[in-house]
């Protein structure tokens, strides 16, 4: 099998053609694509995919911790690939939602004994470029 189908199996995923085509697209596309884009993309190579199945199958990667929602734009539901800490910068100008490596774990609360299952970090302003042209 594949690599992306190893991966889902390493989430307790079913490895389904149309599950490693989505997958695959997250790992390739650091874009943070919505559901609505990758159905755009995939159905020209899977005529038989349905908005549907794009929906349920992002839900389901989520679900199992094979890809991160991101909530920073607020009309679009946004998913991520690169599950590994990290926070998520958004353009104001351009739109573009920017991958920003940073320690989060200096950021969790040191005395809670709860169980902190997602974590998520937002910064917004202008990206390199658009603060270029000013
Ligand atoms: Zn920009
Ligand atoms: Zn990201």
């Amino acid at each position: 099998m594949d690599t992306t189908g190893q991966y889902l199996l390493g989430f307790g995923i079913r490895p389904s053609f149309q599950r490693i085509a989505i997958m695959r697209y997250l790992n390739h596309n650091r874009t943070h694509p919505t559901a609505d884009e990758i159905f755009e993309v995939l159905r020209k190579q899977i005529p038989t995919l349905s908005k549907t199945t794009v929906y349920n199958t992002l839900k389901l990667f989520v679900e199992h911790g094979a890809a991160t929602y991101i909530g920073i734009d607020e009309k679009n539901a946004r998913f991520d690939g690169h599950t590994a800490p990290h926070a998520h910068f958004r353009c104001k100008s351009c739109g573009e939602i920017i991958d920003l490596e940073m320690d989060i774990e200096k950021f969790l609360p040191k005395n809670f004994r709860g169980k902190i299952e997602d974590v998520q970090f937002y910064l917004k302003g202008t990206c390199e470029n658009c603060n270029k042209r000013g």
